[in-house]
């Protein structure tokens, strides 16, 4: 059975129409420090479970959302645009 994402424009999707992105973690401040920036660029967390990820709808509307997968499962849990995504680390 394929995986579905919930595109938020354009419904049950394919996941084969989207392209992962990586990680979708708050952004540091413009002016904060540089190991911030160091580890919001560079360093990762390998966790188990639910996890937010971009992925881009390539095939389809072609916005970049925000997509909660289990990481052990593979369930999706939902997904919105990122747009509708505001707050900042600290
Ligand atoms: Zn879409």
């Amino acid at each position: 059975m394929a995986s579905l994402i919930p595109c938020p424009h354009c419904g049950q999707r394919p996941k084969e129409e989207f392209t992962v992105k990586g990680a979708a973690l708050a952004r540091p401040a413009a002016d904060a420090s540089r190991e911030a920036w160091f580890d919001h660029v560079y360093l990762r967390e390998n966790p188990r479970g639910r996890y937010d990820e971009h992925w881009h709808h390539t095939s389809g509307c072609r916005r970049w959302l925000v997509v909660t997968r289990d990481t052990a499962t593979h369930e999706i849990a939902g997904a919105r645009d990122t747009a509708a995504r505001t707050e900042t680390a600290k």
